[in-house]
C-alpha cells in the first residue's frame, strides 16, 4: 500500500521507487523536456480588496501536469529546476504567459485596470538578462510596467543586496512593481525594507491563519502592517480562508488579501468567470 501524501501526487510512484535521489533523477529527466512537452500550466488566483471583494490582480502559480504522475506542484518541481540550472527559462516562459493572459483579460475589462503578480526564483534573481527578459516581454504583450508585480522573497535580498538594488532600481524605471513574498517567515533585516525599492509585502499565510488562536502571531502582524504603512508599501495578506480572518485583516487595516475565501487558483476559463461575476456582484 502506497503511503498517503498530504499533496496525493506521489503515492504510486513513492512505492514504485521507493528513494528519495531516484525519485528526484526521473524528474529531471522529464522536467528536461516538459517545457517544449506543453507540461505546464498557470493558475491564477485573484487578489482582492480587503473591504469590498473588488478584484485587483491575479497571481500566476505554475503548475507541471506530467504524463505518468499526474499533477505536480510547484514546492516539489522548482526546486529540481533550481538545482537543474533551468529556472530562469521557466520562470520566463511563466512571465510571458502570464503577462498574455492579463492582456486578454485587460482587453476585455480595460476599466478594471487588472494587475499580474509572477514570482520570481531566488536562484533566477539575478541572471544577468532578468531586465531585459521583463522589458522584452512587456514590449511583445503591451503590458505596462504598472500592470506588473514581481514577487520575491527576503532570502533573494539578502544573498546580495547591492545587486538586488541595482536590478530592483532598474524595473521601476519600467514601473515594475515589487513585492517581498511570504514576509516574515526567512531571514529578514529591516533595514532593506527603506533602502530597496519596495512596492508591498505579502503577509504569509502562516501568521494569517495562526492569528486567530495565537497572540503572537497576531502581534505579528499588527507589526507587520504598521511597519508598511510607515514605510508607505502595500500590504497583501495570504492565506485568508475565513470571514473571521477577513475581519480582522481589514480592522488592522489591511488593503489587499488573497485565499480560498475568494477563490483558489483558477484555470483560465474559471478566472474569466470569476472576473465576470465579480463585476456584477460590484455593480450592485
Ligand atoms: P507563494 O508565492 O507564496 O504562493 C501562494 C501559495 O499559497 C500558492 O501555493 C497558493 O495556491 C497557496 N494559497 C493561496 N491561498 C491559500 C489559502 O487560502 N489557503 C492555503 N492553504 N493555501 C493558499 P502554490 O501554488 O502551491 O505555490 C507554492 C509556491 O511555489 C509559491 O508560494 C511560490 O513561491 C512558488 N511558485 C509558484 N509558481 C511559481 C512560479 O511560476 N515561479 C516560481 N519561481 N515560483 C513559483
Ligand atoms: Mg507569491
Ligand atoms: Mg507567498
Ligand atoms: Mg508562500
Amino acid at each position: 500500500q502506497a503511503k498517503a501524501n498530504g499533496k496525493g501526487t506521489f503515492a504510486v510512484f513513492d512505492q514504485a521507487i521507493g528513494s528519495q535521489t531516484i525519485r528526484t533523477m526521473e524528474l529531471e529527466v522529464s522536467l528536461r523536456h516538459a517545457l517544449e512537452r506543453e507540461e505546464f500550466f498557470l493558475v491564477f488566483q485573484p487578489i482582492v480588496a480587503i473591504n469590498s471583494g473588488k478584484i485587483q490582480g491575479f497571481e500566476a502559480l505554475l503548475r507541471w501536469q506530467h504524463p505518468e504522475y499526474g499533477l505536480i506542484v510547484p514546492s516539489v518541481f522548482i526546486p529540481i529546476a533550481e538545482e537543474m540550472g533551468i529556472i530562469s527559462m521557466l520562470d520566463g516562459w511563466v512571465l510571458q504567459n502570464a503577462c498574455q493572459q492579463l492582456r486578454r483579460w485587460q482587453q476585455q475589462y480595460p476599466m478594471l485596470n487588472l494587475t499580474m503578480s509572477v514570482n520570481l526564483s531566488s536562484a533566477n534573481f539575478m541572471f544577468s538578462n532578468l531586465v531585459e527578459t521583463v522589458i522584452q516581454v512587456l514590449e511583445a504583450t503591451q503590458i505596462l510596467g504598472r500592470h506588473l508585480k514581481l514577487e520575491i522573497t527576503e532570502s533573494i535580498v539578502m544573498k546580495d543586496p547591492d545587486g538586488s538594488a541595482k536590478v530592483l532600481e532598474k524595473l521601476k524605471e519600467y514601473g515594475v512593481g515589487i513585492l517581498l513574498d511570504d514576509f516574515g517567515t526567512g531571514h529578514s533585516s529591516l533595514s532593506y525594507l527603506h533602502q530597496l525599492p519596495f512596492d508591498g509585502l505579502k503577509i504569509d499565510r502562516s501568521f494569517v491563519q495562526e492569528a486567530q488562536y495565537n497572540p503572537q502571531s497576531l502581534e505579528i502582524i499588527k507589526t507587520i502592517i504598521s511597519l508598511a504603512k510607515g514605510l508607505r508599501l502595500k500590504i497583501i495578506a495570504e492565506g485568508v480562508e475565513t470571514g473571521f480572518q477577513r475581519q480582522m485583516l481589514q480592522d488592522l487595516g489591511c488593503q489587499l488579501g488573497q485565499g480560498y475565501l475568494w477563490a483558489k487558483p483558477l484555470t483560465k476559463r474559471d478566472g474569466d468567470r470569476f472576473i465576470a461575476d465579480n463585476v456584477k456582484a460590484m455593480m450592485l
